[in-house]
């Protein structure tokens, strides 16, 4: 997506027609029985607590903040305080006198941890800098960097994302020869798909595919074969996939040795925030780490769990209890995140859910006003809404980082992003983020990742088939012949290429030569990596790929961020395990100070808070997205996922749904659209029901219920007496 350029916002505000309350009215009601006219309330603000040190816990959440040692689990529904609880606890536990390098906070994202450390900070001051806090991933990979040696992990290991590990897959799968088209044999998608899930679920590979794929059940050996050799080649090469991360973690802390217990001895206590979200394995290394005391506090909502889909079970929350004997089960069922009217209506949502734990919400605030379901023409109707919408309340005095567009899937707010460029709102971009995906960035990222790791195969193929003159079959014979002299750095020197790679073959150890020459560690050393590689790089981009100019501005962009870095080492880890979760962790200028609206999908929403919130899309197929309709606990997790959406809001909640979708994968140009299936009669008895007007279609028809304002019959009736 592109960057906002910013700046142009004030003018932006100038130029945009905003209604004023007695203006013209903007919005329409729904000509039904039901119909009311929502006139726009005065805006009552509640106050709000000055900081977070001033404002207490309540009895329970105090009560669980000094828990003593031991297990304990807080489950507990959406904006009851959980996080906020948890925060409490680790400033509780560093004001008992706990080292606070010797306290693991483990969250969803790193920048959860970075936040929640903060407010810990505000509470007990810099002590709490030193508390361990990031994911699992992350934690995994510092524990691993530190330890692995000693369990046969060389030193130097690369960390492969999803992309690198999808094109070992189809290494493997090619070698084993099972790649030809002859048979229907499964991608390299589904086959890493299937690994990966065996390795956080620890669900037999048969099993998975006679639930997931049975028609690839006839080929569980060749499968079988091919994970074998996608194991072996990852320990020849020193590579470690995601799911690894994980698993080594678990087996070192599983196993019956002094590093085990060295490992698990590192900390005191141990803290997870959104549990509902956790895999069988992250339950093995909690497990694992508390070996020798039992201090875990774990928090989460069953009703928000929406990772399933990643290998993440409830199990893991509701048997908790089981698994620790003693444990000290605390629930919340105060909110004080939403207005009553909104928690109404996100109540009934969640009630139509299966099986349910925590229970429905209630909160003191008074007032607000009914979320809004609003209807739209169009696309562009239900943009220009949010649009509208967004405007008129940053007037009335709501930052625009207190707002929040939230949407299924990342591509759903494409033209909402050209809209907020055009009118010069600024906005970020949470999840659904390509950057790293594309191609360009993926080319420049494998020369420093060969310089990295010699061994490193996928991105040795990758580079040279970008090279001119060097195709698969070349590709393949360089690697082979690298492979033969154990990778050294100067194996791919000492390879002869065919005449007609001959050039490309000696540009490319020029590069590697003079890349090698470079000091290891120095201020800006990878972005001045990176400005090497593009005096070779930047051509082939030229040639290869069309939009030019965008795909030379991402590569600005990544040598920007490179320059934060202090080696190429951490610079990589970091791509490949933090990948930017916002388009301002990119760098385009802006920090979190700044006024910038959020456009997030509802996955990345996780855990927030805004005071409006727009929940755009709101169509079957788009939300719950058609491809996750599959079984009844697919939809009952998208329904999950639109609770997780609506209880972000404070105190404005808009679903909107535009009424004809103009879509290309289906035949009709225009369809008109059902909303989404889970906005059922009871649901929408909680909200307003909104239709935007429509400037462009015929006037709508008189509603017989209202009289008529000239009514020329009964005149000529009066006319003549009655
Ligand atoms: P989620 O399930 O969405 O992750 P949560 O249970 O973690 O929500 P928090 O984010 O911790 O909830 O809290 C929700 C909001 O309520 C925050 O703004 C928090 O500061 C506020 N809050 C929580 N407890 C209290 C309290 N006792 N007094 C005042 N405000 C509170
Ligand atoms: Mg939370």
């Amino acid at each position: 997506m592109a960057p906002n350029a910013g700046g142009s916002f004030d003018k932006a505000l100038r130029q945009t027609p905003v209604r004023k309350a007695s203006g013209e009215p903007e919005y329409i009601c729904c000509m039904t029985d039901e119909a009311r006219v929502y006139p726009q309330r005065p805006r009552t603000v509640e106050p709000r607590e000055k900081t977070e040190l001033a404002a207490g816990l309540n009895e329970a959440q105090a009560r669980a903040a000094a828990h003593p040692d031991g297990p304990l689990l807080i489950i507990a529904g959406a904006g009851t305080g959980k996080t906020r609880t948890l925060v409490h606890r680790v400033a509780h536990l560093l004001e008992r006198g706990i080292k606070p390098e010797r306290i693991l906070l483990l969250t969803f994202t790193r920048r959860s941890a970075q936040e929640m450390l903060a407010r810990a900070e505000r509470l007990v001051g810099s002590v709490s800098r030193s508390v361990q806090g990031g994911t699992f991933h992350g934690t995994a990979h510092r524990l691993l960097r530190r330890f692995g040696e000693r369990a046969g992990l060389p030193h130097g290991f690369t960390i492969m994302d999803q992309g690198d590990a999808v094109d070992l897959m189809q290494l493997s799968r090619g070698k084993l020869g099972l790649g030809d088209k002859k048979k229907r044999f499964p991608k390299k998608e589904t086959l890493h798909h299937v690994y990966s899930r065996h390795v956080n679920t620890e669900y037999p590979v048969p099993a998975i595919l006679s639930e997931e794929y049975p028609q690839f059940r006839e080929f569980e050996e060749e499968i079988a074969r091919i994970f074998a050799d996608y194991t072996e080649r990852k320990t020849e090469r020193n590579l470690v996939d995601y799911d690894d991360l994980l698993l080594f973690w678990a087996m070192l802390v599983e196993s019956e040795s002094p590093l085990a217990e060295q490992i698990a001895g590192l900390y005191d206590h141990i803290l997870v925030d959104e549990y509902q979200d956790t895999n069988h394995l992250q339950a093995r290394i909690l497990r694992g780490m508390c070996r020798t005391h039992q201090n875990l506090t774990v928090v989460g909502d069953d009703a928000q769990s929406i990772y399933s889909f990643r290998g993440a079970t409830i199990r893991n929350i509701l048997d908790f209890p089981q698994q620790y004997p003693g444990t000290a089960v605390v629930p919340l069922e105060e909110n004080y995140r939403s207005t009553q009217p909104i928690l109404d209506c996100t109540n009934t949502l969640i009630s139509r859910a299966e099986e349910r734990y925590t229970k429905n919400l209630f909160t003191r605030r008074t007032g607000g006003e009914q979320p809004w379901l609003v209807t739209a023409h169009d696309e562009p109707a239900q943009t220009r809404f949010v649009v509208d919408r967004i405007l008129e309340l940053h007037e009335e005095g709501t930052p625009l980082r207190e707002m929040a567009v939230l949407f299924r899937a990342g591509y759903m707010s494409a033209d909402l992003e050209i809209e907020l460029t055009a009118r010069g709102i600024p906005f970020e971009k949470w999840g659904g983020l390509k950057f790293l995906e594309a191609a360009h960035v993926k080319d420049v990222l494998a020369f420093l990742r060969v310089l990295e790791n010699p061994r490193d195969e996928v991105s040795w193929y990758r580079l040279l088939q970008l090279m001119p003159g060097i195709g698969e079959v070349t590709a393949r014979g360089a690697v082979e012949s690298m492979a033969a002299l154990a990778w050294t750095s100067e194996a791919f020197g000492r390879y002869v290429p065919p005449p007609r790679a001959r050039a490309a073959h000696a540009a490319l150890v020029e590069l590697l030569d003079q890349l090698r020459s470079n000091p290891t560690e120095a201020d800006g050393i990878v972005s001045t990596e990176i400005a090497r590689v593009r005096r070779l790089y930047d051509d082939i981009l030229r040639e290869r790929y069309d939009r030019v100019e965008p795909r030379l501005s991402d590569l600005d962009q990544l040598q920007t961020i490179a320059a934060g870095y202090p080696s190429r080492a951490a610079f990589l880890s970091a791509l490949a395990l933090e990948p930017p979760q916002a388009t301002q962790d990119l760098g385009f200028g802006s920090d979190s100070e700044d006024d910038v609206l959020v456009l997030s999908t509802a996955h990345s929403s996780k855990g927030r808070e805004w005071d409006a919130v727009f929940v755009i899309w709101a169509v079957d197929g788009y939300f719950p997205m058609s491809r996750a309709l599959g079984s009844d606990d697919e939809i009952d997790e998208e329904r999950r996922l639109l609770y997780v959406a609506t209880t972000r809001a404070r105190n404005h909640l808009f679903v909107t749904y535009p009424l004809n979708v103009y879509d290309s994968r289906r035949s009709a140009d225009y369809s008109i659209d059902q909303l989404s299936r889970f906005l059922d009669r009871g649901v929408r008895e909680m909200m307003q029901r909104v239709v935007v007007d429509n400037p462009d279609a015929p006037a709508p028809a008189p509603d017989a219920a209202q009289p008529p304002v000239v009514d020329l019959r009964a005149m000529l009736r009066g006319r003549f007496g009655a």
